[in-house]
């Protein structure tokens, strides 16, 4: 029954990869059936992965099959608990994400201007979380606490962590946020303009 949405993570793990969101072994991805979570194995890339080699976890951490997820599995869990909505996480440290997540300063109160109307409709608003060692319990608790206010995380010195309720949402929030990012260093010295209060207002 779970077949063809495994697939569906592994064919979406494999386009990240291919079009060079995923570098490495790094990024991971998850997806909620019902009460199971489903997650790309720890210490593999994202390039080709089949649906039986994804690992198989309980809410509550208990492994349901014998596959070794990622060690950022944590956080998978604390934002399904969170978030009865959401079903699907894709966490990825890719290049602009993760240029962004290391600037020492970060403008308040938004990390990016609205430069575009998807942008505002698809990342707006963008949640930042603090610096802890992956796989680390605090950080897992950290996010499961930001994202009761965002579908989208900035991980300090990291990269990001985008939630949807499909796979497809997900992916394409995290995709949204790496490319606004992109567009915010090449538009670094540039006078620019941003969306309105009342272009913002027409989109909500
Ligand atoms: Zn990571």
């Amino acid at each position: 029954m779970t077949t063809p949405l495994l697939e569906t993570l592994c064919s979406i793990a494999r386009s990240l990869h291919r079009r060079g969101y995923a570098h490495g072994s790094t990024g991971n991805l998850s997806v909620r059936a019902i009460e199971e979570v489903w997650l790309t194995p720890t210490g593999r890339s994202l390039e080709n992965l089949a649906p039986a080699e994804l690992a198989c976890l309980g809410l509550d951490g208990e492994a349901r099959n014998a596959n070794r997820p990622t060690k950022e599995f944590p956080f998978h869990l604390a934002i399904y608990r969170a978030r009865p909505d959401l079903h699907a996480i894709v966490h990825l440290h890719s290049f602009y994400a993760t240029a962004l997540s290391c600037l020492e300063q970060l403008p308040e109160p938004d990390v990016l201007p609205a430069l575009t109307p998807y942008y505002f409709m698809r990342v707006h608003p963008l949640a930042v979380v603090s610096y802890h060692r992956p796989g680390a319990p605090s950080l897992a608790e950290e996010i499961g606490s930001a994202i009761a206010r965002s579908n989208v995380l900035l991980l300090r010195n990291h990269g990001l962590v985008a939630c949807g309720a499909t796979l497809e949402e997900a992916a394409d929030r995290a995709e949204e946020l790496e490319q606004t990012a992109r567009l915010h260093f090449f538009l670094k010295s540039e006078r620019v303009r941003v969306l309105s209060p009342q272009e913002i207002r027409e989109l909500l």
